[in-house]
């Protein structure tokens, strides 16, 4: 690896790195620099090729630099890159979302996940003239002071539960429930029913490594809120347009009040939003109390970008692909995990997989933290030895893209097969 760059980037950057995902602090070794991607690849400054799946954490389904999306957002930028005014993509985006996800009457856009769930909490609070959130241990929603709590991503890897400058003020409005666990969500709102604003969930969680709702608790969820006068709040900025056309809230037949979008929505562009029934949605600024703004909220090239996606991935069988190379992966994976007797268990809803050092799926955050990370950090390193890029943690999720065909597949395959047995060897 160009040897200046990590020095040097230590040198101006906290860590080195622009947010703690990208160091390679729970696999240990130093970050790639990555200079180019196309497709299924990236390439480092090095010009070392790797099979990424990882793809900017979930952002680019149709893989980099897709053509039409590359051409949209040269058409925009031509235009000018920001205007600060209403713009017709906005409206059309807009639309789109509402048309894929019925529950997103209105929405409203801004730059970044973290973002979208700070102000949709803001607006939780005021529509019901409540205080208190409800998230769940090991759920990750940006890095909003209320939300870094217990919070999954980098705060689980960095062995950070949660930061130091969020005050006890702020965390104490914020409870916390273990994934999966209707009773205890019941015994939270037996407790505080009334002062609860909004129960916020990762509807499939996806920054703990891949864990899916156990059957009913989304619904279970639904209910809750129903009886205790809150508000559902699906965060879907890994999920949303990932799971499936509708996101999460599709697959599981769950109507959220409030759903939280980012990642996909703006095709590899710094674009997310957060949007709901009209009634709430109405009382942001300027339509209502609720003050919420942004220079560059709906930056006409992040809405290029975003609109090229989504029209993409708006194509019939879309995500039966997807899913269907996620499923061959996933397979490929585990039978050379089971051949090496490795103890692994291979992790995957729609294009999502997540291998954990384990011997059974886990269904919430203290069975993720009991699988072997110092295993993983292996096989990441096996991994990438063998030209495929994976999320540098144990407590992330991997994507596929519409990019990755069978010939990638079959390479990250033997790269697997390679890194299982190296496992089983003792060696890299
Ligand atoms: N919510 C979820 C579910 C996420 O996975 C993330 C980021 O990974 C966020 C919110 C925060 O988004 P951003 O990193 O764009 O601020």
């Amino acid at each position: 690896m160009r040897g200046d760059l990590w020095p040097r980037s230590l040198q101006r950057i906290p860590g080195g790195v622009n947010s703690p995902v990208r160091s390679f602090t729970a696999v240990g070794g130093t970050p790639v620099f990555m200079a180019r991607g196309s497709g299924p690849f990236v390439w480092d400054v090095d010009g070392q090729c790797y099979v990424d799946l990882c793809l900017s954490w979930g952002a680019l389904p149709l893989g980099h630099a897709h053509p039409d999306v590359v051409a949209a957002v040269c058409r925009a930028a031509e235009m000018g890159t920001t205007f600060g005014t209403a713009t017709e993509g906005e409206v059309e985006l807009a639309e789109l979302v509402s048309s894929a996800m019925p529950s997103v009457e209105m929405l409203r856009l801004c730059s970044s996940g973290t973002e979208a769930v700070m102000s949709a909490i803001r607006l939780a609070r005021a529509f019901t003239g409540r205080s208190k959130i409800l998230k769940f241990a090991g759920g990750y929603h940006g890095h909003a002071d209320s939300l870094l709590v217990q919070a999954g991503s980098g705060a689980l890897t960095g062995g950070v539960p949660s930061s130091p400058g969020v005050t006890r003020a702020v965390s104490g409005d914020t409870l916390v429930c273990p994934y999966n666990d209707l009773d205890a969500v019941e015994e939270i709102c037996a407790a505080w029913g009334t002062d609860i604003a909004a129960i916020i969930v990762e509807p499939v969680a996806a920054n703990m490594g891949l864990v899916a709702p156990v059957p009913g608790f989304l619904q279970a969820l639904r209910r809750v809120v129903d009886r205790v006068g809150a508000l559902l709040i699906f965060d879907e900025v890994i999920t949303g347009f990932r799971l499936g056309w509708g996101g999460a809230q599709a697959m599981f037949d769950v109507r959220a009040d409030l759903t939280c979008l980012g990642k996909v929505l703006g095709g590899g562009m710094p674009l997310a939003g957060y949007g709901g029934r009209t009634d709430i949605m109405r009382q942001v600024a300027p339509s209502g109390p609720v003050y919420q703004a942004g220079t560059l909220s709906g930056n006409p090239v992040a809405v290029a970008a975003g609109l090229a996606t989504l029209r993409l991935l708006q194509r019939p069988g879309v995500y039966v692909d997807l899913a269907a190379r996620t499923v061959a992966l996933s397979r490929e994976w585990q039978s050379a995990a089971d051949r090496a007797g490795i103890s692994c268990s291979v992790v995957h809803t729609a294009s999502l997989l997540t291998p954990f050092f384990r011997a059974e799926a886990p269904t919430s955050l203290g069975e993720v933290l009991q699988s072997d990370v110092k295993a993983y950090a292996a096989f990441f390193h096996a991994m990438l030895a063998r030209g495929v890029y994976l999320p540098p943690a144990q407590f992330e999720v991997g994507f596929m893209s519409l990019s990755h065909g069978p010939e990638e597949i079959a390479s990250v395959a033997a790269a697997a097969e390679g890194a299982f047995a190296c496992l089983r060897d003792g060696g890299q």
